[in-house]
């Protein structure tokens, strides 16, 4: 049986608006989290479930993304991978990772895509098997991270990255549920983007029913996201920045976005 038939994936709320992700296969047992926004609710979802943990993938070393981690290490025993860059930032790791490195988590085989931008150490986590990929605080749906480290050119050849490296049908797993916010911001730069309303109008209703916008997929955000739009001739023309390097015009999204 194909990976994909025997994979579950389990996304939950944790903190305000961070996510908690659990992909788990039930032939070989194993259960992997991507970040740890805090212990008790990963304990909870991996008690509910049935579910032991095996492996803990981190994306960065931001507080709300590792804040649990030393209490579920301790739990479950879990070998945590993550970023080379923040060896000595998060006491917990096991194995490090840099760009372009594949990590075996039992059946699974998974790529850690270096993206920096948002930290210097960010880690997206593709695993093509079961076609999936958590971007941690880089790419979120309808948006991107803030660029705290690195600088926006830095970020744009990340998120570049990603839409060369990561197929259409890929599902986009993010650090947090912002989408709400970003479907307001992403219509002031293209109101016309007929794609972008469509997506707006359903990011609304499950916001208003209080479910989860993620995961969404490369071709919704290659469709929707003006970020991942900067080297889009229409945006170009809606910004007024024809002629200008994606580069550039990501950079003027990013700032009318710290400033919205
Ligand atoms: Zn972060």
């Amino acid at each position: 049986m194909a990976l994909s038939d025997t994979t579950e994936i389990h996304q939950f709320p944790c903190l305000n608006d961070n996510f908690g992700v659990l992909i788990h296969d039930r032939e070989s047992g194993t259960t992997i989290a991507i970040d740890v926004p805090e212990a008790t609710t990963y304990e909870k979802a991996l008690s509910e479930k049935g579910w032991n943990l095996t492996h803990i993938l981190i994306t960065h070393h931001h507080w709300d993304h590792v804040q649990g981690l030393g209490d579920l290490k301790q739990a479950t025993g879990a070998t945590v991978y993550g970023p080379a860059r923040s060896r000595q930032k998060i006491a917990e790791l096991d194995r490090t990772v840099e760009d372009g490195d594949h990590i075996k988590c039992g059946p699974y085989e998974i790529k850690a895509i270096a993206t920096p931008g948002h930290t210097l150490d960010q880690i997206s986590w593709y695993v093509p098997e079961i076609g999936m990929a958590h971007t941690g605080d880089t790419l979120f749906s309808l948006g991107c991270g803030r660029v705290f480290e690195g600088d926006k050119e830095m970020m744009w050849s990340s998120l570049e990255k990603l839409i060369h490296q990561l197929p259409d049908d890929t599902s986009i797993y993010c650090g947090h549920e912002y989408t709400e916010a970003n479907a307001k911001f992403a219509l002031t730069i293209e109101p016309g983007n007929a794609d972008l309303q469509a997506r707006a109008e359903e990011v609304g209703r499950i916001r208003a029913s209080g479910g989860a916008t993620l995961p969404t997929t490369m071709s919704v955000e290659k469709a929707t996201n003006p970020f991942l739009r900067a080297g889009e001739a229409s945006v170009a023309d809606a910004l007024g920045m024809s002629g200008k390097s994606a580069a550039e015009i990501f950079a003027e999204i990013r700032t009318r976005k710290d400033n919205a």
